[in-house]
């Protein structure tokens, strides 16, 4: 059994290695690192790499000094070169890490959730003894800064006092991160664990929080200090050799031949669009029409780089708006379990960082600056299912356009400067702010949300709870259904000889069962994204033009609102295309264009219709329809009018009975002058009596 020795890794590396380290002496100083795949160290020699595993310290030091001494053609030294190992064949799941896997080499993959700013750290110290002037140069560890005991000059040997001399200390750039467990590692709404990671001079800095890596590293345990001093209970930090970032396009979930198989098989079903619509949240009768879009929302339509630059989103955004207890949030969580890399949240927000990203001074970073990744950078490249979207941090607000359109999150606080990917999908949910909905109103009045932000959704829809005897009937026994094979399930699996047989509960699961498992449809899912790019056909193009065209042309007729937006027209061309990737189909057809003209058709009638029936644009894109504009420019003429009359301010009877003249109703008259006195327009001169300013 060969050791680990400065003389094996010398072998080593002129036997794998010699053109890299090479490659590495010409480019030396501004690369520092030998990126070592760890299955090379296994075919040279399989001990060395179990050696390397338990016993990293002295083997690590083995390698670093092994490079620096190798024979290089070229005239340099490379005295500061790291091995950087990557590619170990073991990833410890970071909820797994246990006191066994202390002081050895791991690796580790995940989310970065949090960074701090690359700042220098001192690794030689020079302290100068004011007594005489001898320097003394002591090595730092980590974390806590060591000094002189007594001047190292023996004729001196006094107990200083020292003065730190910087330009004969040694620094290097440091950095603290913290990986979070990548979501699709978790199951049913765990909350993700996290390990911090010290990284030094070449490895700060190259990544950014919302990135996918994998870190190999030693793994330290920190005594935990309390005020009472310190305790017996030590946190874990990993010291960092190796970052690998991940390549967020490649999916992690594996797919199997014989799944392919399946997929293409499910694929060429002409009753495929239903049987997923089927297979999403079972247990939640109705909504078709929500799971259908929900359906499209997770199969995507597709991101297009231009080449001037831009890059137009295929995410589509959805907001459910709707009463309590509508099965909302049960929404959600069933389709974040769908959506490869899904983040469930909420907008009242469990993290600091909420649902973009901020940047705080904290205990993390010890001083410095970190920058934390929130929910829509963490679901980059997936899904962000924020209930009580509604409920947001007004930092969050003013950000959420940013992120939702060009789908990225700037900072630029201190001395942090960074743009953070979020090409997610937000799936959003919000509730009334008077509790329930009233669907006589505007929605942008109902909820607590800019209409700004509300015209970045592709599509809106109202969730209301309307007692109706049929459809009533319907949920009580969908939902009954469901309780009673949960209660077989549950009493075959507690109690011995139940009596109740397997197939009694297979049975009685039937209607809550979705037609694809949730694993399958996951990976259905994932197949389409990595390998559907559907194209639109003639026929299709010009049935969304047709259509576009033709509601915008109402707006033409003198006093007519704007029906509709470009907006709109870009909605429907991402869901037709993910219309087309559900039959993983490579053209978009005129079925694709009906089915999504009917869902936007059905949202805009919810979001965007009037009093009068007609489409108005405004509604959402202002949060105001041109119809209510015209009321308040009546309104203010009749005040107006008034006022010369009375020659001072006017009654509110008055305006009131005169508006009723020109058919605005009373509530809506007292709800405008509300208004209006709000934003300043009118004042109330006395109770009751009113005057434009
Ligand atoms: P919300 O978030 O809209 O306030 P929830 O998702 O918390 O509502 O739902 C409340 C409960 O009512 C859930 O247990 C849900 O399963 C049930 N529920 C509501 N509507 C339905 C429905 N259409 N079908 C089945 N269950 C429903
Ligand atoms: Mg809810």
């Amino acid at each position: 059994m060969a050791q680990s020795s400065h003389q094996l890794w010398e072998e080593f590396f002129k036997r794998y290695y010699k053109d890299a380290i090479n490659d590495l002496a010409e480019s030396y100083p501004e690369k520092r690192s030998l990126w070592v795949n760890f299955s090379d160290i296994e075919k040279f020699d399989p001990d060395l790499g179990r050696e390397l595993i338990d016993h990293p310290d002295p083997v690590l030091k083995h390698a670093n000094e092994a490079i620096v001494s190798i024979d290089l053609p070229v005239d340099v030294s490379i005295d500061n070169a790291h091995v950087r190992i990557i590619g170990l064949p073991e990833r410890i799941q970071i909820r797994e890490l246990r006191s066994s896997n202390i002081n050895k080499f791991i690796s580790v993959s995940g989310l970065i959730r949090k960074a701090t700013e690359v700042r220098p750290k001192v690794i030689v110290a020079a302290f100068k003894c004011q007594r005489c002037d001898h320097v003394t140069m002591m090595p730092q560890g980590e974390g806590k800064f060591v000094e002189p005991f007594e001047c190292e000059n023996d004729v001196c040997g006094r107990k200083g006092p020292f003065k730190l001399v910087h330009e004969e200390s040694e620094f290097i750039d440091a950095q603290k991160l913290r990986v979070q467990e990548s979501p699709d590692d978790l199951r049913g709404g765990e909350q993700p664990q996290t390990l911090d990671v010290d990284v030094d001079d070449d490895l700060a800095g190259i990544v950014a929080p919302g990135d996918r890596v994998v870190i190999s590293g030693v793994l330290r345990s920190f005594q935990r200090t309390t005020q009472q001093g310190k305790s017996t209970f030590f946190d874990l930090v990993l010291d960092g050799v190796s970052i690998e970032i991940e390549d967020k396009e490649f999916e992690e979930i594996e797919i199997s031949k014989e799944e392919i198989e399946e997929i293409i098989k499910f694929g060429k079903d002409p009753e495929v669009y239903k049987k997923v619509i089927y297979s999403i949240a079972p247990s939640i009768y109705g909504y078709e029409e929500v799971k259908e879009a929900m359906a499209l929302q997770l199969f995507s339509g597709i991101a297009k780089s231009l080449p001037d630059g831009t890059r137009i989103r295929g995410d589509v955004h959805i907001l459910l708006v709707g009463d309590p207890g509508v099965a909302k949030s049960q929404l959600l969580r069933y389709s974040v379990r769908l959506a490869p890399r899904g983040i469930y949240t909420s907008g009242k927000s469990s993290t600091s960082a909420g649902l973009t990203a901020t940047a705080v001074k904290d205990d993390f970073g010890e001083g410095r600056w970190t920058l934390e990744a929130g929910a829509l950078v963490l679901a980059d490249m997936g899904l962000a299912c924020v209930d009580e979207l509604d409920k947001m941090e007004a930092d969050d607000r003013s950000s959420m356009h940013e992120a939702m359109e060009q789908q990225t999150i700037s900072i630029a606080k201190a001395g942090i400067m960074a743009t953070l990917k979020s090409r997610c999908a937000l799936l959003g949910a919000a509730n009334p702010k008077f509790g329930r909905f009233d669907r006589y109103e505007p929605i942008a009045k109902q909820i607590n949300m800019p209409p700004a932000l509300l015209s970045r959704f592709d599509l809106i829809f109202i969730l209301t709870d309307e007692p109706s005897v049929e459809r009533d009937t319907n949920i009580a026994q969908h939902i009954l259904k469901a309780h009673y094979a949960g209660e077989l399930a549950m009493r075959r699996e507690n109690i011995i000889n139940s009596g109740i047989s397997m197939n009694e509960i297979t049975k009685a699961m039937e209607v809550i069962q979705p037609v694809i498992q949730a694993d399958m449809l996951r990976k259905y899912i994932a197949y389409t994204k990595r390998n559907i790019f559907p194209i639109i056909q003639d026929e299709a193009r010009k049935h969304l033009i047709d259509f576009y065209l033709g509601l915008r042309k109402q707006g033409e007729a003198p006093d007519a609102p704007v029906p509709v937006t470009a907006r709109q027209l870009e909605a429907l061309i991402r869901l037709a295309e993910a219309s087309a990737r559900v039959r993983l189909s490579n053209v978009i057809t005129r079925d694709d264009t009906n089915r999504v003209i009917r869902i936007v058709m059905a949202s805009m009638k919810q979001v965007m219709t009037d009093e009068t029936g007609r489409l108005d644009a405004d509604i959402i894109n202002v949060g105001m329809g041109k119809s209510q504009r015209d009321k308040i420019k009546v309104l203010k003429e009749i005040i107006r009018d008034l006022q010369k009359e009375y020659n001072s301010a006017v009654p509110l009877e008055d305006i009131i009975s005169r508006a009723e003249e020109s058919g605005i109703k009373k509530d809506t008259v007292e709800d405008m002058i509300q208004k209006l006195k709000t934003v300043g327009e009118i004042l109330e001169a006395t109770n009751e009596r009113f005057r434009i300013v």
